[in-house]
């Protein structure tokens, strides 16, 4: 059999990029408004990374992170996600000491070894924006609108934001120990990797992929209450972001407690669902990561952010019948009658290129017919004729496609004609 890509891997064909290219160029265009600023990050970082991020009991670094050791016995990671990688080149690349906030978008693919389905993949895609520097609630707000407006601008409206806070560290301290006296009974009822992780990091109970951890983890409060108890700077702080997404007209739903897959996150989270997708509708999700930037060795600075997943930011897209239209015609397509002139035709399409119009031809001695289907075909808006008649006359035979007229360009003329006319017609 032929070789195939990985499980879980995707070719992105010349059709299907043009959706992601517009995606992203809307995500970045968005984030630029918003004066975040792009940076990129290796596909490889130390393992050692995503381990003191992450978190080393996470599904992330414990099940779904690509590692493998160098020639030099180095372990290496491919990246499962952006945010440990962003903080780190902050650090070092001192851009701590440069500005106020840092405010970085990125987009590019990650890596977890996952059970491939619809909507899950071994390689997918994310973009996402990060501010570093800032303790504000109003940055919070403005990751989230700016995270909404993105969905928004691609047509992916019909979502719910979810929105919870988990507290600060000292917190989160109380939260889990108060936890693990609810759940110390049931211990014994809980996975064997729950019962591992139980000292170390009960939450993990509340993510657990088992459905039995997860109902007994999220049952051990009294009357659903949520296992995250607040303190007074925290509550304000939600508080906060509340009224400031009320202020820019996003609606939310705070009733729900639900677990991040990360360990770094402290106070605000939210992930964002979209309709139509099934059991993966999760698009995008963030939060406040107030101690990484001190844990990696930097200064004590708050921080906040989000990431989307591309490819299900395209399925809500298509779910919702939004997708973007296919471009209209562009461009010119050349035809020779006869294969000596293609010398000539060359010349023409060279300097329409240069002029900075997409402009092709058939260069393995087609037929005059199969010519005229590829221009068609390809999607070409104007079809340029080279015969015996026109190299007398010097004057190419142009004809629109899409509207079906036709006439006489100057060869002399022809480059600045056909490039006024796209410029007309765009
Ligand atoms: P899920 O609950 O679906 O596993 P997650 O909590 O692991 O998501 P995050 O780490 O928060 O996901 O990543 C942010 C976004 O990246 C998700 O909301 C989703 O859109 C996308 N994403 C995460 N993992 C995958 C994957 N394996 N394939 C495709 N998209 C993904
Ligand atoms: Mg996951």
């Amino acid at each position: 059999m032929a070789l195939q890509s990985l499980r879980g891997t995707a070719d992105l064909l010349p059709d299907e990029l043009t959706r992601w290219s517009a995606l992203e160029q809307t995500a970045r265009r968005l984030a630029g408004l918003y004066g975040y600023r792009e940076l990129r990050t290796p596909l490889i970082e130390d393992a050692a990374l995503f381990l003191r991020s992450v978190g080393e009991t996470t599904d992330i670094v414990q099940k779904e992170m690509f590692r493998f050791q160098d020639r030099g016995g180095q372990e290496i990671a491919l990246r499962p996600e952006g945010t440990a990688p962003v903080v780190r080149a902050y650090l070092q690349h001192h851009l701590d000491k440069i500005q106020g906030v840092a405010k970085l978008f990125y987009a590019g693919p990650m890596f977890r070894a996952e059970r491939p389905q619809a909507g899950r993949f071994r390689q997918f895609h994310q973009y996402g924006a990060e501010a570093i520097g800032s303790a504000s609630p109003w940055m919070d707000v403005e990751i989230i609108t700016l995270c909404l407006d993105v969905l928004r601008a691609c047509g992916v409206t019909r979502t719910t934001l979810w929105l919870m806070s988990m507290g600060c560290r000292k917190d989160q301290e109380r939260s889990a120990a108060q936890l693990r006296e609810r759940l110390a009974p049931l211990r014994a009822k809980l996975c064997r990797e729950c019962q591992a992780r139980f000292d170390k990091n009960v939450f993990r109970t509340l993510d657990c992929k088992n459905p039995r951890c997860h109902e007994l983890a999220w049952g051990a409060m009294p009357n659903g209450q949520s296992p995250f108890v607040l303190c007074e700077e925290c509550r304000a702080h939600v508080d906060t972001v509340r009224l400031g997404l009320r202020g820019a007209g996003i609606a939310f739903d705070d009733t729900r407690t639900f677990a991040r897959g990360l360990d770094y996150y402290t106070r605000t989270v939210f992930e964002v669902r979209a309709e139509g997708l099934g059991a993966q509708d999760a698009v995008a999700a963030g939060g406040r990561y107030d101690h990484l930037v001190e844990e990696f060795g930097g200064p004590s600075v708050g921080a906040v952010g989000f990431a989307a997943g591309v490819e299900r930011v395209l399925m809500a897209q298509q779910a919702a019948g939004t997708a973007l239209p296919a471009p209209g015609r562009g461009g010119v397509y050349l035809a020779v009658t006869r294969a000596p002139l293609v010398a000539e035709g060359f010349h023409f399409v060279d300097a329409l290129r240069k002029a900075g119009v997409p402009a092709a031809m058939d260069l393995d001695g087609k037929s005059f017919k199969a010519q005229l289907r590829e221009a068609d075909k390809s999607g070409y808006r104007f079809l340029a004729i080279l015969g015996e008649d026109e190299v007398t006359q010097r004057a190419m035979t142009v004809k629109d496609l899409e509207q079906g007229s036709q006439d006489l360009v100057s060869f002399d003329t022809f480059v600045a004609t056909m490039a006024g006319r796209l410029k007309a017609a765009a």
